[in-house]
């Protein structure tokens, strides 16, 4: 699965990753307790709400606003996490998205496998440095590079509040074990989210969706969704997409918090409605067959009579030797060809999709669909080329169609 070389791994980085793993272990010490365990969910959703609204969406993303103090606040919450400083993470993210499972990606679990996605790049050397140039908007505000340069202080600030408050099942539950199932739950956006799930949109990465994750993330776990529209405050796109950092988002702007959320454009929500109701029902994708059929048989009859009409007027036409007339005529003939060999892959990818519901499962028949969708875009435009082509061929060869120009 490799296929790029990887960074080395800084020895006291993994020393001390590993030594946080130790301590979790300090809840057998500690032992089972409600509290320790409400603490440990508690203190992790509170913090994953930090990253997933304030790191992701609003550093990284900017899908919303909030003031200068709010802001701070995000951040600095957002570092109780222990992964490292709000720029870092930001800076990073921005470039995750800009080269997503190319080569440069840093963290892609199709170029540098599994592991190193999910927690081998955080460790290296090579990218310990904050790239300032890539979160430029952030940077003119001291107090966030400040709070960036000084990574261990929230998180040790709360660690020593969890066990101020509640002693020993504060430290070992609320802060060390809860934190290393939010570093995971975190890093599994970037192995598990490209990896495991379904594609519903067909983005150039390998981004995938699941309803699993989205719970354990707070609404991250649509994954597929947010790479193929980055720019709206919900990775959610439906209702039933559970998407609580996208609730509390809007919650926020009931209290004067949050403004300028941005939503889904309709017609994106309106793709995705219709490609969940195709992997639910599959009775949206009859339909849109059927209405496909239907218009296709119209406008083969259209271009058939342009064709015959074309076709009587040819010899002379050609024969006045025209560039005009011979630059359309070459001009429908790719299209005519085109045409043929899109409805041939079009008879295929149909053939796919109804195979997928026996064989393969609903995976395989929801990307036999897409492509099948695809198909039929790519045959409207060119049967639109291929009628153009043919009435100004037909009209220029003073054909019998177009009557209707005034003299
Ligand atoms: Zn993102
Ligand atoms: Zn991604």
């Amino acid at each position: 699965m490799t296929t790029t070389p990887r960074p080395r791994i800084r020895f006291a980085a993994a020393f001390g990753f590993g030594l946080v793993h130790v301590a979790a272990l300090g809840v057998l010490w500690v032992g089972l307790s409600w509290q320790g365990v409400a603490l440990c969910l508690g203190s992790y959703y509170l913090r994953m709400f930090a990253i997933t609204a304030g790191f992701h969406r609003y550093f990284a993303h900017r899908t919303y606003r909030m003031n200068r103090f709010w802001q701070f606040l995000m951040a600095f919450l957002g570092q109780t996490a222990a992964q490292k400083g709000v720029l870092w993470w930001a800076a990073h993210h921005r470039h995750h998205h800009r080269f997503s499972d190319q080569p440069e990606d840093i963290h892609s679990p199709v170029q540098k496998g599994f592991w190193w996605s999910h927690m081998g790049w955080i460790l290296a050397d090579e990218y310990e440095e904050t790239e300032l140039e890539a979160i430029r908007d952030f940077t003119k505000y001291p107090e966030l590079v400040w709070l960036d340069r000084n990574q261990f202080l929230a998180p040790m600030l709360y660690g020593l509040g969890l066990w101020l408050a509640f002693s020993w099942t504060g430290l070992f539950w609320g802060f060390f074990l809860s934190t290393v199932l939010l570093w995971h739950g975190t890093f599994a956006i970037n192995s598990v989210m490209h990896v495991f799930g379904r594609r519903v949109f067909e983005t150039r990465d390998t981004s995938r969706n699941s309803f699993l994750m989205a719970l354990v993330t707070m609404g991250e776990g649509w994954h597929n969704n947010h790479h193929h529209f980055q720019a709206s405050a919900a990775q959610g796109f439906l209702w039933w997409q559970v998407d609580p950092s996208l609730w509390l988002i809007r919650l926020g702007r009931l209290a004067g918090i949050t403004k300028d959320v941005r939503p889904v454009p309709a017609r994106i929500a309106a793709l995705a409605r219709e490609r969940a109701a195709w992997h639910f029902t599959g009775r949206t994708f009859e339909r849109a067959r059927e209405a496909f059929d239907a218009a296709q048989a119209s406008w083969d009859a259209r271009a058939e009579q342009l064709s015959a009409a074309w076709a009587a007027r040819r010899g002379t036409a050609l024969a006045s030797a025209s560039q005009k007339l011979a630059e359309l005529e070459a001009a429908r003939q790719r299209a005519a060809a085109q045409l043929e060999r899109l409805k041939a892959d079009y008879a295929a990818a149909l053939s796919a999709a109804a195979a997928g519901t026996r064989l393969r499962g609903k995976r395989a028949k929801a990307l036999a669909e897409i492509r099948v969708e695809e198909l039929r875009a790519e045959i409207e435009r060119t049967r639109q080329s291929l009628v153009d082509a043919l009435e100004r061929l037909v009209e220029a060869a003073g054909g019998g169609e177009r009557h209707s120009s005034p003299a």
